[in-house]
């Protein structure tokens, strides 16, 4: 029973004696549950509910969390009923793994069963995220061996991974569980491209590692010197998969990306991010156009850091982020960050109900079997997957938004009121048109005047699901209305 200790000496700050008994006794359960079942690969098919409980400890998922990963393939592999489950473990986790074995039983094809898939998802992440983080873990160790599973299905497998598994870990800010997620798949997906890009790392990683070695050694004694107590700097090197999807949008050209290894300096506070800006500034000349400062204007899944790229000398770039602690870990475990650090409490707990707002929001999202399930996923893709523009409210409220939106998408964004009565807008202090397309950055005011109301036409201009939805609730109940009164009239 030595290997339990394998997951608790995963989990930062160490468990109880209580939590320690709980995994022990999920871990012999789920061994027991799956004695005499193999894996693809040959191996004794617990070893693939034991790894998933590894990833989930590892991105310092609470206790519970992880023996539903022990315990994930029970219900669905085994002879065990729920009832058991919930005598030995309780309703909780009973819950979470019902919640990852209706993810898992989807048997749609095609198009339908990725629509349905992603419905699914979406369901389960209102009702309880932990769900899909399982179901992330349970699909990473998956793709770790997916070299075992026939060949027809791999690549479906590693598509799905990459086109719905990681950009809803993106959204939910879990850098790291996205990297893995699309570098395990990518082989798999485009064999062809993987090695290119392979390639091209083994190539450039050394020069782009030499530029930051100087880089390294310079800055660390200028922070020194200036009394800046650093807690890391170390190499990040891009995940293969953004690597390529960078390279597309450049035309291959490597030599146009300046973040293929970059160097990251963690400091203590928000202050001394800036004063390390400005240190590296003295050092060293940054490119025009390349300082980002996600700390004052987060990233929409919550990314906070500041980039800048310098000329190091010698005709080399290089990138520097520069962050907290604190943001270190939110960029790599973004939602599971909220369960591992449990002790921030109900500050913590509110920031997180605003930061997913949009995961309520897809709870109004209705699917039904009438529509077509293309347009479901065209507006989820609109939503949730395209490039975001950031809209400040007067007050420097910001709102994320999809690209192309205009002034009626940003009111329906504040309230369904404001939508209702929009009458027009001012962009950046001037009078505009309501469907003017906005862009990041703008500062937007509202004039709303009571007798103005949605009008049908607005529904070609824009582009959230939440104004589509208002406008045509809007024009529904009011054609009735009218209808209504014409029957009272008549
Ligand atoms: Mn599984």
């Amino acid at each position: 029973m030595a290997r339990i200790k394998e997951i608790i000496d995963l989990i930062e700050g160490g468990v109880t004696r209580e939590e320690a008994e709980l995994l022990k006794k999920a871990y012999d359960f789920a061994e027991k549950a799956h004695a005499g079942q193999k894996r693809m690969s040959g191996e004794p098919y617990f070893i693939h509910p034991f790894e998933t409980a590894k990833i989930l400890a590892g991105l310092g998922m609470d206790t519970q969390t992880i023996v539903a990963g022990l315990l994930h393939d029970v219900l669905e592999d085994t002879s065990i009923k729920e009832e058991e489950i919930q005598k030995n473990f309780g309703n909780d986790i009973l819950f979470l793994i019902k919640g990852v074995t209706k993810l898992g039983t989807l048997k749609y094809r095609g198009h339908e069963r990725h629509v349905e898939s992603l419905r699914k998802f979406f369901v389960a992440m209102a009702n309880d995220l932990r769900v899909v983080i399982i179901k992330f873990a349970d699909r990473l160790h998956n793709l770790r061996t997916l070299e075992f599973i026939p060949e027809n299905k791999r690549r479906r497998i590693a598509l799905e991974s990459i086109e719905i598994y990681a950009p809803l870990a993106s959204r939910l800010g879990m850098g790291k569980l996205k990297g893995e997620l699309e570098d395990a798949a990518f082989s798999y997906a485009y064999p062809k491209e993987y090695k290119e890009i392979e390639e091209i790392l083994k190539e450039k990683k050394e020069l782009f590692k030499k530029y930051l070695t100087e880089v390294n050694v310079k800055l660390k004694k200028e922070l020194e010197k200036n009394k800046i107590k650093f807690v890391e700097i170390d190499y990040r090197i891009k995940h293969k998969y953004s690597l390529y999807k960078k390279l597309l949008r450049y035309n291959m050209d490597i030599e146009k990306i300046y973040d293929v290894v970059a160097l990251r300096v963690v400091v203590d506070t928000i202050e001394e991010c800036y004063r390390v800006l400005g240190l590296v500034h003295s050092l060293w000349n940054p490119l025009p156009g390349r300082i980002k400062d996600y700390i004052a204007i987060p990233k929409p899944n919550g990314y906070r850091s500041i980039h800048t790229t310098v000329f190091t000398g010698l005709g080399g770039v290089a990138e520097i982020q520069i962050r907290t602690k604190e943001m270190h870990a939110e960029a790599a475990y973004g939602v599971a960050a909220h369960f591992a650090y449990k002790e921030a409490g109900n500050k913590k707990n509110k920031n997180d109900k605003n930061k997913f707002k949009w995961i309520n929001e897809l709870k109004e999202l209705k699917y039904s079997h009438d529509d077509d399930p293309k347009n479901f996923i065209d507006h989820l893709k609109m939503d949730f997957f395209s490039n975001r523009i950031f809209i400040f409210t007067p007050k420097g409220d910001v709102v994320d938004l999809p690209e192309d939106s205009n002034p009626i998408d940003f009111a329906y964004s504040i309230h369904s009121d404001i939508g209702d009565h929009i009458f027009g807008a001012k962009i950046n202090g001037k009078m505009s048109q309501i469907f003017t397309k906005l862009k990041n950055g703008d500062i937007v005011e509202i004039i709303t005047k009571k007798d103005s109301k949605p009008s049908g036409k607005w529904l070609e201009y824009i582009k959230t699901s939440v104004a589509k939805k208002h406008i045509r609730s809007y024009l529904e109940k009011n054609s009735l209305l009218s209808k209504l009164k014409s029957f009272g009239q008549s």
